[in-house]
């Protein structure tokens, strides 16, 4: 089945187009500056690349009408007609405790979506905009599916998801550990299960999603069971420019000390903080590891919080699976970086992860990176999360 997968962003729209019989991608490409001066660019293998500016886009319907366009085109398309595309998938960041999984779209959905917003006021109604733009483009008979980042770890118990707080503000104002990133985390599961030979109901995993943004998953037989971000995609291990987890009385003390609002101090912990804040160097883990290496302190710091942070969560979760059979590797970082994967993993020889140097200097395919003898294993998985939003729509459509 040929399907659209769609992630829209408040001024961006990142496309591709897959054939979920072969898994193959067909074309891809993003829509920039929507609602300023439109930048398209479009990828498909054997045509012509477009890396167009100045297309006209003053909202997310024309932008959606540029991909359909560049899609059919008689040079360069991929497909004859639109009618080709069979359904369409929408990443959407937050589905609050709604959606567990996957959903096929209609009134219903769209107005449980609108009362997500609250949860993720940046991206959701970028999310809802995309939806709307592909219906009035491509018409209702044409089915669309949301995906959320956030279904995988609506399997978390209680205890996991409660933050200490006065309950209420769970029962009122939903405030408790949603977990973002579900997507990539149910798809390199999924593939470690296959790398494995065994059944996922029968594994306890944990996948380590370390890119500009990061996080952690305990997966017990194919379910989340725990993750290290929260409310918000803020929480857990220092991030590319996030802070991660931290005392929460620092936020009274600076904003005092620095007569600072709460919106400057968020901007602080989103955008200024992490690597890039401990470093002053970069939020990039290249340019870190650059500096790093020509002596750079701070450079060097960030990164061994980074991956003492991340290995700090693998000696947790596998606590609080009671054991570990694989630990898997996913996103820029961990896809990339062999010297970051051996700093993690080094130093938890004795809950049976041993790493093979050897077999680790590797990136960016499917790879097992611990020793053959390795009671745990150490998977490298390339995540692919639009392949995942495709395999669920073909599947609901
Ligand atoms: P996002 O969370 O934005 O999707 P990615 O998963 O693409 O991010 O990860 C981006 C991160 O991956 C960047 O910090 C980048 O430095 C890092 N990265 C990419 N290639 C390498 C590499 N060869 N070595 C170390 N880090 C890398």
């Amino acid at each position: 089945m040929k399907v659209l997968v769609i992630n829209a962003g408040s001024s961006s729209l990142k496309y591709q187009l897959l054939d979920t019989d072969n898994q193959e991608v067909l074309a891809k490409g993003l829509c920039e500056r929507i609602g300023i001066d439109g930048k398209f660019t479009y990828k498909a293998p054997g045509k012509e690349t477009i890396d167009a500016a100045d297309v006209a886009m003053p909202t997310h319907s024309e932008a959606i009408q540029a991909v359909l366009g560049a899609l059919v085109d008689e040079k360069n398309g991929v497909i004859s007609s639109m009618k080709e595309i069979e359904a369409v998938g929408h990443r959407v960041v937050h589905g609050g405790e709604t959606f567990a999984c996957s959903v096929k779209i209609d009134e219903k959905v769209m107005a449980a979506l609108e009362e997500c917003i609250p949860l993720a006021p940046l991206h959701n109604p970028a999310n809802i905009t995309g939806i709307k733009a592909c219906e009035a483009v491509m018409g209702k008979d044409v089915p669309q599916v949301g995906v959320f980042d956030t279904a995988f770890h609506q399997t978390m118990p209680a205890k996991a998801y409660t933050y200490a707080l006065p309950y209420e503000y769970y029962e009122q104002d939903k405030v408790r550990r949603y977990g973002f990133h579900g997507t990539s985390h149910k798809y390199v599961a999924q593939r470690a299960a296959a790398m494995l030979g065994k059944p996922l109901e029968e594994l306890k995993l944990i996948s380590c999603h370390l890119g500009n943004g990061s996080s952690i998953t305990a997966i017990d037989g194919g379910k989340s069971v725990d993750t290290t971000m929260g409310f918000t995609p803020l929480a857990g291990v220092p991030m590319g420019t996030r802070s991660g987890d931290l005392d929460a009385g620092i936020l009274e003390y600076l904003m005092n000390k620095h007569n600072m609002s709460m919106a400057e101090m968020m901007n602080v912990l989103n955008k200024k903080s992490g690597v890039l804040g401990v470093s002053g160097v970069s939020s990039d883990f290249r340019d870190l590891t650059a500096a790093a290496e020509q002596g750079n302190e701070r450079a060097a710091l960030a990164l061994d919080m980074f991956c003492y942070s991340v290995k700090k969560y693998i000696g947790a979760y596998a606590a609080a699976m009671g054991g570990v059979d694989a630990v898997i590797f996913t996103a820029g970082v961990g896809e990339n970086s062999a010297a970051e994967r051996m700093s993690i993993a080094s130093g938890l020889e004795f809950m049976g992860i041993h790493m093979d140097p050897e077999a680790n200097n590797v990136r960016g395919k499917e790879t097992v990176v611990s020793t053959p003898d390795s009671p745990v294993k150490v998977l490298l998985i390339p995540t692919n999360e639009e392949l995942m939003i495709a395999l669920d729509t073909a599947e609901l459509a």
